[in-house]
């Protein structure tokens, strides 16, 4: 993403991981551009060949101040970009809208559906005069506890959580809202552990339900066991250097596993996954899945290969 300011990067991140967690593979094309870059993009279609891809001259584009990014979206495993402007992407563009973007895609006058920018209501005149929207950071931390209306990505994990201990959240699943569903799990956790029955996942109960998954991996049984090729994807990582770090702690428990890294163009994306071993059964991937996670605090997803 290049010179993007460091909170677009953050909120990018955040948003890239809520819709990994959905099975949706987000990338990001672009970030900043510079002026010359931005004329040579809006010479395509005029003086140059080439259909027009913007409107926008030097300095007319939030990406010049970098506060803004372009994204797709990827099959499965990063291997092929796809451009439909399907309910997956418009499921991206709904995320990163809860944490503050704005998206081309809402334009009245033309629609740029991979373009998602922190703007905040200035407009480029507003950035070319020097000013710059107050990203109040301290709105996105997370306060010390989780209650009924709450949402985000530590509501996210906490269903994970939940699900993995085995409490119901059939009815609406990880959706990151901390609703009814959720509050009557974390009851019934509560209950189970007696702790104090309030619904709210304090300290207290967050406490135990890590040592809950400390203790709990599912029964490595025959029983039930879908046959097919999965693969384990875990975590998103911010560069190579946390990557690889990541590589050894993985093949030093696995060893055996075939491990490899997914990325995008360096220095174009700072999403990086890996990617695990082959897997005959279903069982035996929630097994790893849960595993890895309890070890190493990632987010793990697997996919069925097809
Ligand atoms: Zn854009």
């Amino acid at each position: 993403m290049g010179k993007v300011h460091s909170e677009v990067k953050r909120r990018i991140l955040d948003v890239q991981e809520k819709a990994y967690v959905e099975g949706i593979n987000m990338q990001v094309s672009s970030g900043f551009r510079s002026f010359a870059e931005q004329d040579d993009l809006y010479a395509k279609g005029r003086s140059v060949g080439g259909s027009k891809v913007t409107n926008a001259r030097a300095g007319q584009s939030i990406h010049n101040y970098g506060y803004a990014i372009d994204f797709f979206l990827t099959n499965w495993d990063g291997s092929k970009a796809l451009w439909n402007v399907n309910d997956d992407w418009r499921r991206v563009a709904e995320l990163a809208k809860s944490v503050g973007f704005s998206w081309g895609g809402d334009w009245t006058s033309f629609k740029d559906y991979p373009h998602l920018d922190l703007s905040c209501g200035l407009s480029w005149q507003d950035f070319a005069n020097g000013k710059r929207p107050n990203l109040d950071v301290s709105v996105h931390e997370s306060k010390d506890f989780l209650e009924n209306g709450d949402g985000g990505k530590e509501v996210t994990r906490l269903q994970e959580d939940l699900i993995d201990l085995g409490y119901d959240l059939s009815e609406f699943g990880v959706d990151g809202d901390y609703g009814d569903e959720t509050e009557k799990a974390v009851r019934a956790f509560q209950v189970d552990y007696k702790l104090v029955v309030d619904g709210v996942c304090g300290s207290e109960t967050d406490r135990e339900v890590d040592k809950a998954l400390k203790g709990h991996y599912p029964p490595k049984s025959d029983e039930g066991d879908v046959e097919g090729v999965f693969r384990i994807y875990t975590g998103v990582f911010a560069d190579v250097k946390d990557i690889s770090g990541a590589f050894d702690r993985l093949s030093e428990e696995y060893s055996g596993w075939t491990i490899y890294v997914k990325a995008d163009k360096e220095g174009v994306n700072p999403s990086l996954r890996l990617v695990t071993g082959t897997f005959k059964s279903k069982k035996e991937v929630v097994y790893y899945t849960c595993a890895i996670k309890n070890l190493f605090g990632w987010t793990v997803n697997y996919k069925e290969d097809k």
